[in-house]
C-alpha cells in the first residue's frame, strides 16, 4: 500500500485542485482514492465506502463496466487518435453519431457536434445559438437568459449564464448580454411563495417580463438544466419547463437544456427534457456519455435548427469552433459502449426505483434531524438535503458542521458531497437497496455527530 501521508505532503507541496483554496489541501489533506469496484471506492488509509456522488454525477454504471474498458483497449489499439476537423472522419465517431441520433430521436435531437466535456458542450451550444440567428438573419440576437441558481461549466460563456456567485465573481467581467431570472426553488425565493405550481407561474412570468423588458429580438437563447443539479438539486414543479418551452418559441428564443448531468437516466427518465415532456433545440451531454472514463461531450441539435445551417447558401453557416479533442475516437467508443450498456441495463428504472427509496430516507432523516431544514429529490437519483442552524429563520448552517456531516458519514461508509449548506448525493445508477440504506446510515451518522 501507498504511504497516504507521504502522498497528502506531495499533493499539498505540487497540485492545485479544482473549486478549492489552493491552501486547503495542506490543512484538509484530500481523502486519496486507490482503487474503485461497483458502486464503492477504497482510499489510501484503507476504508472502503459507497459513493454517493457517483464519481462528479458522471459514472452511471459503476466503476467496474468490463464493455467499457474493453472498447477502449480496441480502439487504442486501432486508432488513438485522429481529428475530425474538416476533412477527415472515423468509423467510431460515425457510429456514435448514428445512435445518439436514434437515442435522442424522442427529443427531438437529430445531430451531434462532439466536445470533451460538459463546459465544452454549454460554450458550443451558447456559440451555435448565435451563429444560428445570423444564419438565418436575425443577427441581433445575441443574449442569453438563464437561471438563478443554474450552474453551466466554467468557460467564459458558461460562467457568464451561471446563476451562482461563487463561480462568478472572481472572474468577473464575465460576457456581456446575459441576464438572469429566479429559478422555481421553494424552499427560498424572492416571491416567498411555498406552493410549487404557483412559483412555477411566477418565475415564467419573471422569463416574459426580462423578454419584453430586452426585446425578444435581441435574445438568441434560454439554458436551464432541467432539474438544477450543482444549484443544490432544484426539481422545478412539472408546469415550469413545459412553460420555459411555450415562452421560447413564442418569441423565437432558442431553447438550450443543459443535460450534462440529467442525459443518460439520472432522473428516471432518458432525458431530463423528456421527463418534463419538452423538446429542446439544443442539448449539451457530456458526464455519463462515457460513464466517466473519457472525458467527451456532445452537443445535440435539433432537426429544425440543424435545417437552417444545412440549407444555408450565404456561407453563414460555415463552423468556426471545435477543440481538438472533438470527437476522440477513443472517447467515442467509449460513449458506444457505454451507451448500449446503459440501454441493456434500462438504468432509468433502477434510477427511479432507488431514487424513491433514497428520497423516502432522506425524508425520515429530516423527521429525525433538526438540522436537515429540506429534502429534495423525488426524480430519480438526484437528491439533496439543504441544512441550516435554525429551522424557523432557515439560517444556513456553517461550512465546520458540513465538514463534520461529511466526514462523519465518510467514517461510517458512504462518499457525500457538500455544497454550500447542501449534502448532495447522485450515486450510480446501478447501485442496490442494500447501497442506499448504507448511505442513509452514514448520512444518520453524519447528522448524529452535529448534536
Ligand atoms: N453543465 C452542468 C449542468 C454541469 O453540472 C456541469 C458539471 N458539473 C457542467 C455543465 C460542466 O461540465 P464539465 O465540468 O464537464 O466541464
Amino acid at each position: 500500500m501507498k504511504d497516504g501521508n507521504f502522498l497528502k505532503e506531495k499533493n499539498a507541496r505540487s497540485l492545485w485542485h479544482p473549486m478549492a483554496h489552493p491552501a486547503d489541501s495542506l490543512a484538509n489533506p484530500p481523502t486519496i482514492v486507490t482503487g474503485a469496484s461497483g458502486v464503492t471506492i477504497t482510499d489510501v488509509d484503507g476504508h472502503t465506502v459507497v459513493d454517493g456522488v457517483g464519481g462528479l454525477w458522471n459514472v452511471n454504471l459503476g466503476f467496474s463496466c468490463q464493455p467499457i474498458k474493453d472498447a477502449i483497449t480496441a480502439q487504442l489499439d486501432q486508432l488513438p487518435y485522429y481529428s475530425i476537423f474538416r476533412g477527415t472522419s472515423n468509423d467510431a465517431v460515425i457510429e456514435l453519431a448514428e445512435e445518439l441520433r436514434t437515442f435522442f430521436e424522442p427529443d427531438g435531437l437529430t445531430r451531434a457536434f462532439y466536445t470533451s466535456g460538459g463546459s465544452d458542450s454549454v460554450e458550443t451550444a451558447l456559440r451555435l445559438a448565435r451563429q444560428y440567428h445570423k444564419v438565418r438573419g436575425e443577427p441581433a440576437r445575441t443574449k442569453y437568459l438563464s437561471l438563478k441558481k443554474g450552474y453551466h461549466g466554467t468557460h467564459f460563456g458558461g460562467a457568464s449564464v451561471n446563476g451562482n456567485a461563487n463561480f462568478r465573481t472572481a472572474y468577473e467581467p464575465l460576457l456581456a448580454g446575459c441576464f438572469h431570472i429566479p429559478a422555481p426553488y421553494t424552499y427560498r425565493n424572492p416571491f416567498n411563495e411555498t406552493d410549487p405550481a404557483k412559483l412555477a407561474q411566477l418565475c415564467l412570468a419573471a422569463l416574459e417580463d426580462e423578454i419584453a423588458f430586452q426585446g425578444a429580438g435581441t435574445i438568441a437563447a434560454f439554458i436551464m438544466e432541467p432539474i438544477l443539479g450543482a444549484g443544490g438539486v432544484i426539481p422545478p414543479h412539472e408546469s415550469f419547463m413545459p412553460g420555459v418551452r411555450e415562452i421560447c418559441s413564442k418569441n423565437g428564443i432558442l431553447l438550450i437544456a443543459d443535460e450534462v448531468i440529467t442525459a443518460f437516466g439520472r432522473t428516471g427518465s432518458w432525458t431530463g427534457s423528456r421527463h418534463w415532456g419538452v423538446q429542446p433545440d439544443l442539448m449539451c451531454t457530456a458526464k455519463a456519455i462515457t460513464n466517466g472514463y473519457f472525458p467527451f461531450g456532445a452537443m445535440m441539435i435539433s432537426e429544425e435548427v440543424a435545417q437552417v445551417f444545412e440549407s444555408d447558401e450565404t456561407g453563414r453557416a460555415a463552423i468556426g469552433h471545435g477543440y481538438t479533442y472533438s470527437g476522440h475516437p477513443v472517447g467515442a467508443a467509449a460513449a458506444l459502449a457505454c451507451l448500449a450498456e446503459t440501454q441493456r441495463l434500462n438504468v432509468p428504472e433502477n434510477a427511479a426505483a432507488r431514487g424513491k427509496e433514497l428520497y423516502e430516507g432522506l425524508l425520515a432523516l429530516q423527521a429525525k434531524h433538526e438540522a436537515v431544514g429540506d429534502v429534495r429529490g423525488g426524480h430519480g437519483l438526484m437528491c439533496a438535503m439543504e441544512l441550516v442552524s435554525d429551522r424557523a429563520t432557515k439560517k444556513p448552517i456553517d461550512k465546520a458542521s458540513t465538514a463534520i456531516v461529511q466526514e462523519t458519514a465518510y467514517q461510517a461508509g458512504a462518499m457525500v458531497r457538500i455544497s454550500g449548506p447542501n449534502i448532495i448525493l447522485s450515486p450510480p445508477l446501478v447501485l442496490t437497496s442494500d447501497d442506499v440504506q448504507t448511505i442513509l446510515s452514514a448520512l444518520d451518522a453524519g447528522l448524529s455527530a452535529l448534536n
